[in-house]
């Protein structure tokens, strides 16, 4: 089968194989699934780039949607034919954590290093306990969230990664009430789902903060009550916040993964305040800010993956999507082949579109 794979620490060290094929399971409770639309996240880029450390040859991807190909003896949550969005937890569904209802906080939920695939006979590592950019994977029935067939595949792979992050940030971890106010800096594809959940629960200013200007209509159509275009000299992000929320705002989101940008989002918190922490820089990144910027009652959230519960939030997503209420399709900027990534993360990297979706079998 076809497959990407990354065998450096740059774009141009990953390369698309013909010659790729599964070797692992399914177990008892693992499941084979054809991976039919697989976003392009930028934690597929950060990995690429050796930001994670991961180990290589590796197939990347780690937001998909698929149909079940083939289910273990003991798998009894999802059955072959049925449409499900991947989650990347690795968590064991047992544990204390996992009973309370946190996956995310299961001992095993980073997951552990496997190599479900070989080029040749040579082993290969998947990325995020998934590695979607191929045609079928193996995974953990854990994994495997049903949902309902209406839900159009092509969408339903940025529930996995981007909207529950984005989402579920604003849902499971800030807990946003109506009257609040928001800031969101980057209007990418996790930002623009932190601005239509904001919507959702109810918030009264939604700041959007980019330094593409020509996200303003789209970051708007999302539920962006004002836009700031960052950059310029003596560009003071905080006090363009404050400019439309005097004193600041309830919850500022930190979307794009740069440590500076969260001392930033401090301080154009008001006091009580939430500083949600969704972006991902390098795992080694070290954060520092004034004392006096967290002081005031503010806390400051660690979030990974929007807290989900991806059985709970998974459905009730697509659900929001299927009643007109969460938009998902706008988020898709474009559809390519597995050789569409290196256009994909250019993309990115300029911050000029939400999302380019692979689709594995085309
Ligand atoms: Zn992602
Ligand atoms: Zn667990």
């Amino acid at each position: 089968m076809r497959a990407l794979i990354c065998e450096g620490t740059t774009v141009d060290s990953v390369r698309l194989s013909d010659d790729v094929e599964l070797v692992e399971g399914p177990g008892p409770r693992q499941v084979r699934v054809e991976i039919k639309a697989a976003g392009v996240c930028g934690s597929d880029l950060s990995c690429v780039h050796g930001k994670y450390f991961m180990p290589t040859p590796l197939v990347p991807g780690h937001e998909a949607a698929g149909v079940v190909a083939e289910v273990g003896s003991a798998v009894t949550y999802c059955e072959v034919g049925d449409h499900v969005v991947l989650s990347t937890f690795g968590n064991c569904g047992h544990c204390g954590d996992c009973e309370a209802g946190d996956p995310g906080n299961c001992p095993s939920s980073m997951g552990g290093l496997r190599q479900p695939y070989a080029e040749g006979g040579r082993p290969l590592y998947n990325f995020a306990n998934i590695g979607a950019f191929t045609q079928q994977t193996v995974v953990h029935e854990n994994q495997c969230v049903p949902i309902p067939k209406a839900v159009p595949l092509t969408v339903a792979a940025l529930i996995g990664c981007g909207v529950v992050t984005g989402t579920g940030a604003v849902f499971n971890r800030a807990r946003v009430r109506p009257g609040d106010t928001v800031a969101v800096i980057g209007a990418g594809g996790v930002g623009l789902n932190v601005i239509q959940a904001a919507r959702l629960a109810g918030a009264s200013a939604i700041v959007a903060i980019d330094r593409v200007e020509a996200k303003e209509a789209l970051a708007r159509e999302f539920g962006a009550t004002d836009f700031v275009t960052a950059g310029g000299e003596g560009f003071d992000m905080a006090k363009a916040v404050q400019s439309v929320c005097p004193g600041g705002v309830h919850h500022a989101f930190e979307v794009v993964g740069v440590p500076e940008l969260l001392a930033g989002a401090m301080a154009m918190t008001r006091p009580g305040g939430n500083i949600a922490a969704v972006g991902v820089p390098d795992l080694s990144a070290t954060v520092t800010y004034p004392f006096m910027a967290l002081h005031q009652n503010k806390s400051l959230l660690g979030i990974r993956a929007g807290g989900a519960r991806p059985r709970r939030d998974f459905p009730m997503l697509a659900d929001l999507y299927l009643r007109g209420r969460l938009e998902l399709d706008r988020l898709v900027s474009r559809t390519a082949g597995l050789n569409g990534l290196a256009a994909a993360f250019a993309a990115l990297e300029t911050g000029a579109e939400a999302r380019t979706v692979l689709l594995p079998w085309d």
